[in-house]
């Protein structure tokens, strides 16, 4: 591949996505619950409840294709729709990945739908394995010693170090909304920007502790195309 003068790294849920994949297919539960049963609310894991929520699903006849069309009516957030038809249009200079605790069968069904796997180089999520097409069970991404706000099953930093040298990139921007997308952000430079969902835990984690590069609060990503087109003149 030849160098690209940008790296833009994506959060998934609620970032590019304006739910959270993981409790958006609750909606899929036995006679309309609207929470999990109780035995479920003590797994502190969130990897680990998710496997257990996907064997409940099993266990209720809910299928793989029951999830994915669920799944596939999420909304975008408001403007990533046009934000990367933006990149798109300027791809040639940006290297774009996403980094993300949902799993890659969540990932891929919605990219699919929406259309622009095209633009996304690579995606670091939670591995799943699919079993005649009625089960899914997920696995953690990996195992760390983060001491930072990270789940041990992914630590973003540990992601984007293990993957990329960030000296390479003229400039990298950071998208994100969650606690896990604060850590991540203490490697970002002060020529790097973080996108910075509006309303948001990293919002408020950033409020206690400043990282060093740019901020930018974002409501809908026509306000991230709005930092970002003058770099592509
Ligand atoms: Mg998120
Ligand atoms: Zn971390």
């Amino acid at each position: 591949m030849l160098k690209k003068r940008f790296l833009f790294i994506f959060d998934f849920d609620n970032t590019i996505v304006n739910d959270n994949t993981d409790t958006y297919i609750w909606k899929l539960l036995p006679q309309g619950q609207k929470s999990l049963p109780s035995q479920f609310e003590k797994e502190k894991h969130w990897n680990k409840f998710m496997r257990k929520v996907l064997q409940f699903y099993y266990h209720n006849d809910i299928s793989v294709q029951q999830i994915k069309s669920c799944l596939q009516e999420m909304e975008l957030t408001q403007g990533f729709g046009e934000l990367f038809d933006f990149i798109r249009t300027n791809k040639e200079q940006i290297e774009c990945i996403i980094a993300s605790d949902s799993n890659t069968y969540f990932i891929d069904s919605i990219l699919d739908k929406q259309g622009f796997k095209d633009v996304i180089d690579k995606i670091y999520t939670n591995p799943v394995q699919i079993i005649d097409d009625m089960e899914i069970s997920i696995f953690p991404y990996h195992k760390n010693d983060c001491e930072s706000t990270c789940p041990r099953n992914m630590c973003k930093r540990t992601i984007i170090m293990d993957n990329y040298q960030l000296t390479n990139y003229e400039k990298v921007c950071y998208f994100g909304d969650g606690k896990n997308d604060y850590c991540p952000g203490t490697i970002l430079r002060n020529e790097d920007i973080i996108f910075v969902r509006k309303g948001y835990g990293l919002e408020k984690l950033i409020q206690k502790k400043d990282l060093l590069c740019e901020k930018v609060y974002f409501e809908s990503g026509i306000d991230c195309i709005n930092r970002l087109k003058n770099l592509f003149l």
